[in-house]
């Protein structure tokens, strides 16, 4: 009888288990080590507890990196439909919302775990956890890798699942980053990505807590826009936070450490142009022109934004009738409602991140089967690339499909 491939993947993360997983199917035996005390403790934090498992229509648009064409063969040989023909079959009912994003039914990202996991349990996938792996040794055989106790697991293949630096907490701490580097792997330099900004202003104190439904971000580095985003927008008191902030953040990491000016762009009202805007104004004007300044944008914009706002536009005198406001002080006014710029002095830390930017760099890595171009038998995926995705399932989708293909060529 042929010899099983014995094939150690180190991290129990989204890749991981998705490679262990392919990997078995095969018919290799399979151990999956984990430094936690269980396995996808990050998956269960996705999308809020509820798992955005993937999009619909994952292009290389969606993804960032030093070469992003890196990723076309795995998305090719895993993309969204296999994905969810994937789940499907583990059991997983989906919903698809705005965007191409999808749900499990549930709502519940501990279904997801739980699926997967079963399917590990019946393949006879080795489950190690608390268990973190410091070194690999290539040996004439294979692999020899030795955990922080010195514990130590023998393979004939190897699979480096380990993630990048973000939220440490849930398991990933760059570890994995090390271990690439000792076996002489490149990683680019990594930043925090889809992560809370840092704004360089007057009135953190005064906003914490308010909410904007559905305003438009853009981050803009020496004032050249980078990217855009609309929807719920809060105000903290370091700065700002919400999807549409952790979406266009990735700028503001990338060019945080360097001399460039870094700001923000927002639009508290992205439904109305600008014209629309400044007839809003005006009309509200017109209808109630004895109103002071504090009280005529109640009902139109959040009470404590008012005097933010109207401070922003020059205005220090809230006891001033809105009538009395003249044409270029009106313009002034609505063109901060309408792209209000505030200078961003970075993103808030590796601990507040969803994902981490750079990593292994794909040039050393063969993009067909994700093996190491120059260790044989070593395998890298996931997050631990130089490859992140944009929110809304981007990264997930990576996770599988870079498993998928792992776990496909490392077992033979
Ligand atoms: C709060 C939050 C919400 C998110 N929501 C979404 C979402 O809804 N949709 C989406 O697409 N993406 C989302 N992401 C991003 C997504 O979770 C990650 O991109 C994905 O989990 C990466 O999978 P991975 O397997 O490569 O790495 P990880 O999930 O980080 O898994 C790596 C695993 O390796 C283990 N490990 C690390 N080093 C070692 C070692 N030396 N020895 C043993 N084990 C080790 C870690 O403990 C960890 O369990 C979110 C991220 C966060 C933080």
């Amino acid at each position: 009888m042929a010899q099983q491939t014995k094939i150690l993947v180190i991290g129990g993360g989204p890749s991981g288990m998705m490679a262990a997983i392919v990997a078995a199917r095969r018919g290799a035996y399979v151990t999956i080590v984990e430094r936690m005390p269980k396995v996808g403790k990050k998956l269960l934090a996705t999308g809020a507890g509820q798992c955005n498992l993937c999009n619909t229509k994952p292009t290389q648009r969606n993804y960032h990196g030093t070469d992003t064409a890196f990723m076309l063969p795995a998305l090719e040989a895993f993309g969204a439909d296999t994905a969810l023909t994937f789940f499907d079959a583990l059991g997983i009912e989906v919903r698809e919302v705005e965007s191409g994003r999808v749900f499990p039914i549930t709502g519940q990202a501990s279904n997801v775990l739980d699926v997967l996991r079963y399917e590990m349990s019946l393949l006879g996938i080795r489950e190690v956890t608390d268990v973190k792996i410091q070194e690999i040794k290539p040996t004439e055989s294979g692999f020899r890798c030795v955990s922080g106790d010195g514990e130590t697991f023998k393979a004939d293949k190897v699979i480096v699942a380990a993630g990048g630096t973000s939220s440490p907490n849930l398991g990933s701490n760059g570890g994995g980053h090390k271990m690439a580097k000792a076996l002489g792997h490149r990683v680019t330099e990594t930043f925090p990505s889809r992560v809370p900004l840092l704004l360089d202003t007057w009135f953190l104190a005064r906003l914490k807590g308010v909410k904007v439904r559905d305003a438009s971000v853009e981050s803009h580095v020496d004032g050249e826009l980078q990217r855009k985003s609309s929807g719920d927008l809060l105000f903290t008191e370091y700065g700002i936070s919400g999807p549409p902030v952790l979406n266009v953040s990735r700028a503001i990491g990338q060019y945080e450490r360097t001399n460039h000016e870094l700001s923000v762009s927002i639009d508290l009202f992205p439904g109305h142009s600008l014209e629309g805007m400044e007839a809003l104004i005006r009309k509200r004007i017109a209808k109630a022109p004895y109103k002071p300044l504090e009280v005529f944008l109640i009902g139109l914009l959040h009470k404590r934004l008012i005097p933010v706002v109207m401070k922003e536009a020059g205005q220090e005198d809230l006891s001033r009738t809105c009538g009395d406001l003249d044409d270029a002080e009106v313009s002034t006014f609505v063109g901060v409602l309408k792209g209000w710029r505030v200078k961003c002095s970075g993103t808030k830390s590796w601990m507040n991140s969803q994902v981490t930017a750079g990593g292994v760099d794909v040039s050393q890595v063969d993009a067909a089967t994700m093996e190491s171009s120059f260790v044989p038998g070593l395998y890298f995926v996931g997050e631990l690339l130089d490859i992140d995705g944009d929110c809304g399932g981007y990264n997930l989708q990576w996770a599988w499909s870079s498993g998928y293909v792992a776990g496909k060529h490392a077992s033979g």
